[in-house]
């Protein structure tokens, strides 16, 4: 009899866990439960379901070269994935249902809800762990908690880390050609609003191996001193091939272990500093997992709940649209919404603008990019914004303010990526489009400041210093 590989944010047949152990157990029957109403609830927008509904086209001509059928069934919600797959099984004739894991909340009661549902029908459904090196609850604290802080946790990720850990699973063999017809796709799904990422971000395992290979070779070794400057093109751009699984993290760290002389920790600075932020994106899937509060729109720092958040609407518009008056605030927010995409160093520069000098609650901010971004990922997302408004684990502490101007001499010095995502203000002298004087705005009709920025830092403070903590 056959079994079913049940595929979600792991778009890739090699290296894939639970794909490699299905296909030991007999002829595979892939499955994809399309659950756009359900995703959309939890914000994805237009950019990451486009990119998603073409990784499963990737995913279908992938599996057809393994002679692998794919069924694709559209639900409203997850608590239709229990029968839906149920009846798929009944079917195919298949007895046993094969997933890799996912963490976040909802997800997890999914998974377990199939689980339980499949046992009862004298079924089994099995869930593989396999997006991280270390599955949640796996690195512990000495007191056996999850781990609150990166640095321990990197640590600790470093020291248990094995090549067992990080072995490759091999793509299955191609199997006698299938008794069952693959599905014809929908086509990609109509959402009321257009993708604009959809050119520079080709979706499959392909493109993703290519830009992995190409990264590692230009780039990885400049990536300490290139991260954080946004008018290069100094990082992977791998995050929505990680986030869907058209790549695997294994894949990432055993490409750095052949460059860097099978070494992660040390060796090339460029390299360690990379796997670095690899091991950021598994300690936010930790912590969604260890922390599941902050999968239901809570603060992990209980007592920031009670920030005076502003109810200010023009102000969020100003932040949503680039027209906040600061440079490089507004360059980067232009980004997101004109690319889908927006380089980490500007994530965090526009995540704390909002949460601090505007004092606007984080969520909204969240919410904001998770719509926009073709990598829109609930972990790092979440872990991200609460880092940046200080409500989170190892959060920046509420004091440290970014200064938006600052941090623009810093990271574009020359005003680059200002000239290229705030036209009106290209033709002034770096200076000027770092800073533009009242004149200068008027002159390119770029509006004042929404706010002073120290004016605003002190706002954030009393804000926050008037909170106890737990
Ligand atoms: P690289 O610098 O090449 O890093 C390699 C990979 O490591 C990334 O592809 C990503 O998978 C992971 N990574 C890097 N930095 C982080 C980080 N700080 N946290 C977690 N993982 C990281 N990343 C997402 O994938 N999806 C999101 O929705 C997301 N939202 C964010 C929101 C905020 C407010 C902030 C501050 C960060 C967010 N990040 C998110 C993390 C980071 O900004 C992006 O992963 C990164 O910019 C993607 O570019 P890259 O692939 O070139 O990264």
């Amino acid at each position: 009899t056959c079994v079913l590989m049940w595929f979600r944010s792991d778009l890739r047949v090699h290296d894939n866990t639970a794909l490699a152990a299905a296909a030991r157990q007999g002829p595979v029957v892939a499955v994809f439960l399309r659950c756009l109403p359900q995703w959309q609830r939890h914000g994805h927008g237009a950019n990451k379901l486009d990119f998603w509904h073409r990784g499963v086209s990737a995913l279908r001509r992938e599996l057809a070269g393994l002679n692998i059928p794919l069924l694709h069934r559209d639900i409203e919600a997850y608590d239709q994935a229990p029968t839906t797959l149920l009846a798929l099984a009944r079917e195919t004739g298949a007895q046993r249902l094969h997933f890799n894991r996912e963490y976040p909340l909802d997800e997890q009661r999914r998974d377990q809800t199939v689980i339980t549902d499949f046992e009862r029908a004298g079924l089994s459904a099995r869930g593989h762990h396999d997006a991280t090196a270390f599955a949640p609850g796996e690195l512990l604290t000495g007191n056996g908690g999850y781990y609150r802080v990166f640095t321990p946790f990197a640590k600790a990720w470093h020291r248990q880390l094995s090549a067992e850990r990080l072995t490759l699973h091999d793509t299955p063999p191609p199997q006698s050609p299938p008794a069952i017809a693959s599905d014809p796709l929908p086509p990609s799904p109509h959402l009321g609003e257009q993708p604009v990422a959809t050119e520079d971000w080709p979706a499959g395992a392909e493109p993703a191996a290519d830009r992995l290979e190409r990264f590692l070779r230009f780039r990885g070794r400049h990536y300490a001193r290139q991260r954080d400057i946004p008018a290069i093109q100094g990082t992977s751009e791998l995050s929505p091939y990680l986030a869907l699984g058209m790549v695997s993290h294994r894949q990432c760290l055993q490409a750095v272990l052949g460059e860097n002389h099978g070494r992660l920790a040390e060796g090339d600075a460029g390299l360690v500093a990379w796997v670095n932020e690899l091991v950021w994106r598994e300690f936010y899937q930790h912590v969604a997992a260890g922390f599941p509060r902050v999968c239901q729109h809570r603060a992990f720092q209980r007592h920031t709940e009670y920030v005076a958040w502003r109810n200010d609407e023009a102000g969020f518009r100003a932040w949503c649209e680039g027209r906040t008056g600061y440079p490089l605030v507004d360059a980067a927010m232009r980004q997101l919404v004109q690319t889908g995409w927006m380089h980490n160093r500007l994530r965090m520069i526009t995540a704390m603008f909002l949460s601090k000098h505007l004092l606007i609650d984080w969520r909204r901010g969240e919410s904001f990019f998770l719509h926009h971004l073709v990598d829109g990922e609930f972990c790092a997302n979440n872990g991200g914004w609460q880092w940046a408004a200080s409500t989170g684990t190892d959060a920046a502490p509420y004091f440290r303010v970014f200064n938006p101007t600052t941090q623009s001499s810093r990271f574009d010095s020359e005003g680059a990526f200002i000239a290229k995502f705030v036209p009106e203000l290209a033709a002034l002298p770096p200076k000027g489009r770092l800073a533009p004087s009242a004149e200068q705005r008027q002159q390119t009709h770029y509006p004042p400041p929404v706010v002073d920025h120290k004016v605003a830092r002190l706002r954030a403070i009393d804000a926050f210093k008037a909170l106890k903590p737990d």
